[in-house]
C-alpha cells in the first residue's frame, strides 16, 4: 500500500469511529483532512458538519488498527505547533497510554497549566 492508501485507510477508521467531542456527531471521509503524518501517528484536522466545531485529532495505528485521540489543539494552534520539534509516535503513545491509564476526571488533566519553556 502506498502512503496515501495508508492515510485513506486511517481516514477510514476515524470515520468510522470516531465522534463529535462536543455533539457527538459522527464525521465523514469529507469532514477528515490529514495535516501532518510521522511514523505511524496522523494528525488529522476533523471538522463537525452539525455544530461546526473544528478539532485536532491524533490518531496512532498499531497492528493494523487506528486509536483517536482527540485534543485540546485547534488546526490553527497545531500549525504553530509543527515547526517546533517533532512530536514522535512515541510521544503520541505515551500520551495515549497515560490517557488509557488515567481514571481520574478528564478536565483535571486540561486544567493543568503548561510547563514553560
Ligand atoms: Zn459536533
Amino acid at each position: 500500500m502506498d502512503q496515501n492508501a495508508i492515510s485513506q485507510a486511517v481516514i477510514r477508521q476515524i470515520v468510522a469511529r470516531a465522534r463529535c467531542a462536543v455533539c457527538g456527531h459522527s464525521f465523514s471521509m469529507s469532514d477528515v483532512r490529514v495535516i501532518g503524518k510521522r511514523d505511524n501517528a496522523w494528525a488529522m484536522s476533523v471538522k463537525c458538519r452539525e455544530c461546526r466545531t473544528q478539532a485536532l485529532m491524533l490518531a496512532v495505528m498499531t497492528d493494523g488498527s487506528t486509536r483517536p485521540v482527540y485534543t485540546d489543539l485547534t488546526p490553527n494552534e497545531w500549525g504553530r505547533f509543527k515547526t517546533r520539534p517533532p512530536i514522535s509516535a512515541n510521544d503520541v503513545i505515551e500520551f495515549y497510554n497515560y490517557l488509557d491509564s488515567y481514571d481520574g476526571d478528564l478536565s483535571e488533566i486540561l486544567d493543568e497549566p503548561l510547563a514553560e519553556e
